[in-house]
């Protein structure tokens, strides 16, 4: 794997792998890597020439300075990580991304005013700029997105379109740990206590489904509620149904419905998603 720290190198080796008539295939991170960042990185590697990874801890997406303080840095064991799947990591400093202040601007409607966009304000902003800025530098012909993150990934799917980038996006599926939690970065700095109730999380996504299917979103929804209430350690966000095209909140199930959660765990807020089709 060959490591780029600078903008202009890898802009430079890249256009030459293109004029190559080499694919290339995009995944970026935030780093801290685990097995739901190294199956997309799989799926790339199967589906391109190059692969590229970019490692970028983005100040401009939290909206907290305590969360980013303390997002995990594991550089070294990354690198070792992904070595296998990925054949060029981009590794920028701050002032590579951002030699200028951000000036972008962008349309995203309900997405950036609902749930994530609503609890974490300015966050999308973050999101999609530095995602914009990347796939300038990397010009990929696709890039991998997880699940796990749906509101994002629908915010990049909006992004490509607003500013005519040539890229296909290849959703990808969640990926869990035995117990059914999602895979977060961000579950290390759950103590051992709060780890074991954190499959409750999926367990009561799972359960919510069911009664959508069943009975109604109200009734889904006071479950939820009722389910979290019951332990301390949890305080939940929100938990609503949204039509995944609008991205309207719903009070009906619809064709295609996805359940998205927020969820407090101690000091550590994670989030999850369920699709469910009538
Ligand atoms: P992050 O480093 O958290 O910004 O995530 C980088 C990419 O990995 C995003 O597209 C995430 O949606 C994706 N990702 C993170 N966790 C998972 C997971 N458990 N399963 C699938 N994709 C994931």
């Amino acid at each position: 794997m060959q490591v780029f720290k600078t903008r202009e190198s890898i802009y430079n080796h890249l256009q030459d792998l293109k004029k190559q008539q080499k694919t290339i295939g995009f995944v970026p991170t935030m780093g801290a890597l685990h097995e739901g960042h190294r199956t997309l990185l799989q799926k790339s590697y199967a589906e391109n020439d190059i692969t590229v990874c970019s490692i970028f801890v983005n100040p401009l997406q939290f909206n907290n300075t305590e969360d980013l303080d303390k997002y995990p840095r594991t550089i070294e064991t990354d690198m070792a990580f992904i070595d296998s799947c990925c054949d060029i990591l981009f590794y920028p400093d701050y002032s590579e991304i951002y030699p200028d202040t951000p000036n972008e601007t962008f349309e995203f409607g309900n997405l950036e005013t609902n749930l994530e966009g609503a609890f974490r304000p300015g966050h999308f902003y973050g999101v999609a700029v530095v995602v914009h800025r990347l796939f300038n530098i990397v010009n990929p012909d696709k890039a991998y997105f997880g699940l796990k993150d749906f509101q994002q990934l629908q915010i990049i799917k909006s992004l490509v379109e607003q500013k005519n980038h040539a890229i296909e996006i290849i959703p990808c599926e969640i990926i869990r740990e035995s117990d059914g939690l999602a895979m977060s970065s961000r579950n290390k700095r759950l103590l051992d206590s709060e780890r074991k109730l954190a499959p409750i999380i999926y367990q009561t996504l799972k359960q919510a489904a069911d009664i959508l299917k069943n009975k109604s979103v109200e009734e889904s929804k006071m479950f939820v509620k009722n389910t979290f209430e019951k332990h301390k350690e949890f305080s939940l966000e929100y938990f609503e149904w949204v039509e995944p095209n609008s991205f309207e909140i719903t009070n009906v199930q619809k064709p295609l419905t996805v359940g998205l959660i927020a969820i407090w765990l101690g000091k550590v807020r994670l989030i999850d998603n369920i699709i469910v089709t009538q």
